[in-house]
């Protein structure tokens, strides 16, 4: 009885270290929005083809004071169970559109910019009205901002998120399905939904160089994209094995460490330029100097 108690008493004293670590965390995480101390860095997306830009993916970044960075694959699912994923998913919104529009200014040219967004930000019935806001305020169109959203988050999708996701479509906005081959119903998802893009998931990616079967379904996932007229995207092409692959097998476009990492905006911006100077071609899909 009494080891009992003890253990209960292990047990609950490491439960209320842990709910106090994710309390602070939280907190945290809430003045960090509040202080304007969380940041996009944006990740280029190559055209195949001929090296062009087919866009730019915006990914949120948070450095905690004292705990350094911290992972979005952590902090997203934070700000989902404490509620304050949907502010983030409009401050990103907001944000994206302000620096496409400042980076044409600037004379770059990026046909869309990419945002993740949670399923939470499509139960919002306001949201076809807060995007069509955010792309006024830039003077931006629709087809300027690209969502991305995992093909998990549309399995719960009842009527009313329907209605979101296509309003919000009928406003032009394109619509690409995050992570595809790595949920339940991939195909269920482009029957339902008015998908633009699909982004194959990066694991598909890093098997290609083993065995045969993997690359037999890359294939099978280009063709799938390319007969319903969607753009396919490989995410997370590290080597030039790999986005030689996937150039043969016809995919548009890819992203990776092999272009670049998620940047901050100068950095982005002074790496568009040396390609832009470089001249971008087909045999130079990977780097600037070919
Ligand atoms: P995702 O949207 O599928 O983004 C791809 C992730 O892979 C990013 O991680 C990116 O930095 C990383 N990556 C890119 N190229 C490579 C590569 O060549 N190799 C490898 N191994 N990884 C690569 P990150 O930035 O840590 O983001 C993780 C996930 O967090 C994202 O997955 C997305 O689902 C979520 N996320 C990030 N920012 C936001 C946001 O603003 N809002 C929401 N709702 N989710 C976000
Ligand atoms: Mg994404
Ligand atoms: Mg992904
Ligand atoms: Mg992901």
């Amino acid at each position: 009885k009494t080891a009992g108690r003890n253990r209960f008493s292990f047990f609950s004293n490491e439960m209320n270290l842990l709910a106090q670590e994710r309390i602070a965390l939280e907190t945290a995480l809430r003045e960090a929005l509040r202080n304007d101390a969380l940041r996009l860095c944006y990740q280029p997306q190559v055209r195949l083809g001929d090296g062009r830009v087919h866009g730019v993916e915006a990914l949120a970044r948070w450095r905690h004071p004292q705990l350094g960075e911290i992972s979005p694959a952590r902090f997203i699912p934070l700000a989902e169970e404490c509620g304050l994923i949907a502010e983030i998913g409009q401050w990103a919104l907001r944000e994206v559109c302000r620096q496409l529009a400042e980076w044409r200014r600037r004379g770059l040219s990026i046909p869309t910019i990419s945002v993740n967004l949670s399923p939470t930000s499509f139960r919002n019935f306001d949201l076809p009205r807060q995007i069509a806001e955010v792309l006024a305020a830039s003077s931006l169109c629709g087809k300027d901002l690209t969502l991305e959203i995992t093909e998990n988050a549309f399995l719960d999708a009842g009527p009313d998120t329907m209605r979101v996701i296509h309003a919000v479509h009928a406003q032009g906005v394109r619509l690409s399905v995050d992570d595809f081959g790595t949920g339940y119903s991939s195909l269920g998802v482009l029957r339902r939904l008015p998908v633009d893009e699909i982004k194959l998931d990066q694991s598909f990616v890093h098997d290609l160089e083993g065995d045969g079967a993997s690359r037999e379904l890359t294939r099978a996932v280009q063709r799938i994209g390319d007969s319903l007229g969607l753009c396919v995207v490989a995410e997370g092409v590290e080597t030039e094995r790999q986005c030689a692959l996937l150039q043969r097998q016809g995919y548009q476009a890819a992203q990776g460490y092999l272009f670049a990492p998620a940047l901050p905006p100068e950095a982005l911006e002074q790496w568009l330029r040396a390609r832009e100077q470089a001249g971008a071609s087909p045999s130079s899909a990977a780097s600037p100097a070919g």
